[in-house]
């Protein structure tokens, strides 16, 4: 069984799971989290199966995942008034989903230091 036939975020690059997709590139989606933490989370995903920071291909996708943050950011209209960009790594990190993803959360005042 390959990656993109079991990994939940790899079905969604495929669209074989419907998700609330905001924007695109050539290395990276992005969709609206099924749970929100904020008015505005959304999750920027690579197209590559990577499974966390930890994983080697990480460097090579975190740029375009980067990029893609800071157009949304713009379209969406919250890049002034602040937003966080969060990748949870592992079970202290709270990562739930073994497929690299950026939380952006947006739309209200985050507080710090998270839980
Ligand atoms: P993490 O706990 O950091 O691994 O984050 C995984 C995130 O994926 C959580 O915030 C979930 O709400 C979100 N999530 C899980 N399944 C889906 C889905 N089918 N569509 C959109 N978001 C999802």
């Amino acid at each position: 069984m390959t990656d993109a036939v079991r990994c939940l975020f790899c079905r969604i690059v495929a669209g074989e799971i419907p998700a609330t997709l905001v924007g695109e590139s050539p290395e990276a989606v992005a969709f609206r989290d099924l749970t929100p933490q904020a008015p505005v989370h959304l999750l920027i995903i690579p197209r590559l199966h990577v499974v966390s920071l930890n994983d080697p291909d990480a460097a090579r996708v975190l740029g375009p995942m980067a990029s893609l943050a800071r157009e949304l950011a713009e379209r969406e209209g919250f890049a002034e008034a602040g937003y966080r960009a969060v990748m949870n790594t592992n079970g202290d990190g709270g990562q739930s989903v073994f497929h690299l993803h950026m939380h952006i959360l947006a739309g209200r005042p985050l507080k710090w230091p998270p839980g």
